[in-house]
């Protein structure tokens, strides 16, 4: 019994991050749930969000957290994100920061960088008029 319970929350497990794997759209552990359940109707929310915050504590995905929600990601690649002020989707922001001196190099007076989290915000292309 124990043994088929720990089976079922493996597979649940790695749906979830094969999810977020295959998703660049950030999703919240709210539309985590949502795209989950479509495949995994039995799964609640409370494993969901159970898993997603075991995979944080791992370090296996990162978390963004905006001014309104927290977001998830399975890409855990040094990154800075965009967070639209309007519509609230999350952005990967990739070309324009990897050219930023300060990142390339890794080095700050202060130490070394071992990894960041920088966060823009504004509004995205689709709000703009
Ligand atoms: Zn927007
Ligand atoms: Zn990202």
């Amino acid at each position: 019994m124990l043994k088929q319970k720990t089976e079922r929350n493996t597979a649940q497990k790695s749906f979830i991050f094969g999810y977020l794997k295959s998703v660049k759209t950030h999703p919240t552990a709210e539309t985590v749930y949502k795209e989950v359940r479509k495949k995994l109707p039995s799964i609640s929310q409370g494993t969901v969000y159970r898993v997603l915050n075991t995979f944080k504590d791992k370090g296996e995905i990162q978390v963004i957290d905006t001014k309104n929600n927290v977001h998830f990601d399975a890409d855990i690649s040094d990154h800075a994100h965009f967070i639209c002020e309007n519509c609230g989707n999350v952005y990967d922001v990739i070309d324009e920061c990897s050219k930023c001196g300060i990142l390339k190099s890794k080095k700050v007076k202060v130490g070394k960088i071992n990894k960041y989290q920088i966060k823009f915000y504004g509004k995205c292309r689709n709000c703009l008029p």
